[in-house]
């Protein structure tokens, strides 16, 4: 039993759909449970709905339609045929949102959110699981929301893997003779029903807990890079593949901020020994990148990882004291109500300075340090992390660039630059 998960880059457009059933025909026949994300950036565009509403903008149903109409029109390049069931399917998808719309939002922002930006993963799996049995490759559609059971904690929910895997476990492996199943990234469902989601990005972690629910032989995820690079080449067009990674390498690269893995997927994977490909969906027959237990500790080149919109704060005791433990254990506390967090952090006598990244959970952290602290802030910061730096590689990322801070351990370079 086998997992791939394919994200919005994998399935934006027809294209895309054609592609994924190409590359399913060739795995006919085995057992695949598919994870599936929402199409292309429509996450983004549906939390722009979903602040529209909540802020009784009187654009949130024009901004709706944009986006239903993008679908629809996807499907009839899919399938011809509007009589198909699928295009009753997709309106019906579509409907709980206007139905939320009509109300005046009167539930948590974060409960709001998870109900309207979910139907984005509803809508592509529809669409993909309708378009893969017109296409016949046999294919049966799954409300995730009935598999992982999370805690009710909107936009972050934690996952109950007792229950889940019990859930999982007793459901797919019978439904998977003959035909895949497919299902939704990145949603979860409370115990009254109620729809969660897992974090930005968290299809990949969908993926995983699947992998360990099933304890499957491997999960793929099919990313628009021909695997785990040294950098993304976003920022880094040198970037090289590299071919075989050991978890702790990757868990290293994820929670320094490489963005090709989300950084909950690796645990889990670990845990049960289940390697993770990062393959290419534009070249399905490479094999991309191998993460396993016997990948390799050592040899790698310096593997870059940026991160972008970085602020740096810096905590002074107002009274010229020393910062010790107990100023620093309060400042803990603090950084952990608000659940900032830290990305590099560096101490001298009468300061305490932290890299975290800039969002809307800093400035009630400021107001709360500002208490009982001087704080002073430097924004819009780059942080890059160096893993297996030399020399070379520090001077070069580091040449004519405003250095605010630098911190060196064994096998970590960190640099807080001006952009
Ligand atoms: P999806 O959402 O479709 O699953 P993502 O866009 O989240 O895929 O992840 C793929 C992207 O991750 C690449 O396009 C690349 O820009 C970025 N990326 C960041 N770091 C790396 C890295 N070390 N290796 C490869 N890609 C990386
Ligand atoms: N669609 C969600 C997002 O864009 C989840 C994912 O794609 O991983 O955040
Ligand atoms: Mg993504």
């Amino acid at each position: 039993m086998k997992v791939f998960k394919f994200g919005g880059a994998s399935i934006r457009d027809a294209p895309s759909f054609i592609r994924i059933a190409n590359l399913l025909e060739k795995f006919s026949g085995q057992e695949i449970v598919l994870i599936v994300s929402a199409l292309g950036k429509t996450t983004n565009a549906l939390e722009e709905v979903t602040n529209a509403y909540l802020h009784n903008k009187d654009n949130a149903n024009e901004l709706l339609d944009k986006i239903r109409q993008k679908h629809f029109d996807l499907l009839k390049e899919l399938i011809p045929d509007t009589h198909h069931p699928a295009f009753i399917d997709l309106n019906n998808t579509f409907v709980e949102i206007d139905w939320i719309l009509e109300d005046q939002p009167n539930e948590s922002y974060d409960y709001i959110y998870d109900q309207i930006v979910s139907i984005g993963e509803m809508a592509s799996t529809k669409m993909l699981a309708a378009y893969l049995n017109y296409r016949n490759v046999k294919t049966q559609w799954l409300d995730v929301r009935d598999c992982i059971r999370t805690d009710n904690t909107y936009r972050e929910g934690t996952v109950d893997w007792k229950l889940t895997e019990e859930i999982i476990s007793r459901k797919i492996p019978s439904l998977l003779k003959n035909q895949f199943v497919l299902t939704q990234g990145f949603l979860g469902g409370t115990s009254e029903n109620f729809t969660t989601t897992l974090g930005r990005e968290g299809s990949d972690y969908t993926a995983a807990i699947f992998g360990y629910s099933l304890k499957a032989e491997n999960v793929t995820i099919w990313k628009d890079v021909p695997g785990v690079l040294n950098a993304d080449p976003r920022f880094f067009p040198e970037a090289r593949k590299i071919d075989l990674l050991s978890y702790h390498e990757a868990i290293e690269m994820t929670y320094y901020g490489a963005t090709v893995i989300h950084p909950k997927t690796l645990k889990p994977l670990q845990n049960r020994s289940i390697p993770l490909h990062v393959r290419c969906f534009l070249d399905p027959d490479e094999p991309g990148t191998v993460i396993n237990e016997t990948g390799a500790t050592h040899g790698y080149p310096p593997v870059l990882v940026m991160k972008k919109n970085q602020i740096l704060i810096s905590i002074y005791p107002k009274d010229f004291s020393f910062i010790a433990e107990d100023n620093l254990s309060h400042i803990f506390n603090l950084l952990s109500d608000h659940r900032v967090k830290v990305n590099v952090m560096q101490n001298s006598a009468l300061s305490f300075s932290i890299c975290a990244d800039d969002n809307e959970r800093v400035p009630p952290l400021l107001e709360q340090l500002r208490k009982s602290y001087n704080a002073l802030t430097n924004t819009g910061l780059d942080l890059l992390t160096i893993r297996h730096y030399d020399e070379e590689s520090i001077k070069r990322h580091s040449a004519e660039r405003d250095v605010m801070l630098e911190q060196k351990s064994r096998h970590t370079f960190q640099l807080v630059m001006k952009q």
